[in-house]
């Protein structure tokens, strides 16, 4: 028994060991991935649920590094998170994303919109709004092109902080949407006061709970307060034919999943955007 003891914490170890290791790797290379280009935007469809066209896209980040391969943002976000270079690596992202929207209407491309996440600690940063318009000015894009999403338990953390900043950026005409809605504890009367414009369904509540009975009623009723509240709804992680038709069902705006698409690089969301103009 001892033995097998000894043999468990020295696994143990070894995992902590090597988590601490591969953070610490990733700290080490973050700022020349950034420098060398290396973090990419994927792009993941959106649809409008009513005629099945595309309507938007999520913009996702994606480490292309020379030696570990693509990593996927579980890898290295909530890390970032901690150390802050999150706040940096989304301005890139931001600033990518406006590139892209740009180059669409250069090319005579549908001015479709495209959403960016906004995490937690970029909230807190004064020049938030500031750093926003100066990226949509430098590409001459009006801000309602750039959809910001803010997770559903940035609002519970510090509900009065997020008022504030995210009325701001309403004002300045940013579409401001809430992320996996759903996965927390925002209260209905929270919902009331937040300046918002689209409820972004977590993806959880839709894979776990589309099967249940009772959840469709759940669902109902978030459509209808959403429909009371003039807000849009996107479906996130919809993965099957039988969860699209319910969400239809009940009215649901528009749906993201791998039913549709996958994240996908920039290049190939293009043709997308292409074939779908010549329909
Ligand atoms: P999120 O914002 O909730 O993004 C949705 C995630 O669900 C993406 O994972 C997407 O690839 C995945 N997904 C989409 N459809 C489906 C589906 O049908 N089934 C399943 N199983 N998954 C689906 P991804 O790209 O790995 O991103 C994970 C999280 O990392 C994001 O969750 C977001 O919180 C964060 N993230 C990604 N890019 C950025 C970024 O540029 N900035 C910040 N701050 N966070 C980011
Ligand atoms: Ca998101
Ligand atoms: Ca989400
Ligand atoms: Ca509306």
């Amino acid at each position: 028994i001892k033995g097998q003891y000894g043999k468990y914490f020295a696994t143990y170890d070894d995992a902590l060991r090597g988590k601490l290791l591969r953070q610490q790797a990733i700290t080490d290379n973050m700022e020349s991935a950034l420098a060398g280009g290396q973090f990419e935007v994927y792009l993941q469809p959106k649809y409008r649920i009513a005629d099945e066209r595309l309507a938007g896209a999520e913009a996702l980040v994606r480490w292309n590094h020379p030696e570990w391969g693509l990593q996927l943002p579980g890898e290295f976000i909530p890390l970032f998170e901690k150390n802050g270079f999150i706040t940096k690596l989304d301005q890139y992202i931001w600033d990518r994303a406006c590139a892209i929207l740009r180059d669409w209407d250069d090319r005579g491309l549908p001015p479709i919109s495209i959403s960016v996440n906004v995490s937690r600690a970029d909230i807190y940063n004064a020049d938030l709004a500031d750093i926003l318009t100066h990226t949509v000015e430098k590409y001459g894009l009006p801000p309602s092109r750039l959809h910001l999403e803010i997770t559903e338990s940035a609002y519970t953390e510090n509900p009065s902080q997020i008022i504030l900043t995210v009325s701001r950026l309403r004002e300045l005409g940013f579409i401001i949407e809430m992320d996996d809605f759903g996965s927390g504890y925002s209260s209905l009367n929270m919902l009331n006061e937040m300046p918002i414009d689209v409820l972004k369904l977590d993806m959880k509540f839709i894979q776990n709970e589309t099967a249940k009975p009772q959840s469709q009623g759940a669902l109902r009723f978030i459509m209808a307060l959403a429909r009371w509240m003039h807000l849009d709804v996107v479906a996130e992680g919809v993965e099957t034919r039988s969860q699209l038709e319910r969400l239809r069902e009940i009215g649901c705006d528009y749906v993201q999943g791998y039913y549709f698409a996958k994240p996908m690089p920039c290049g190939e969301f293009q043709e997308l955007l292409k074939k779908q103009e010549e329909i």
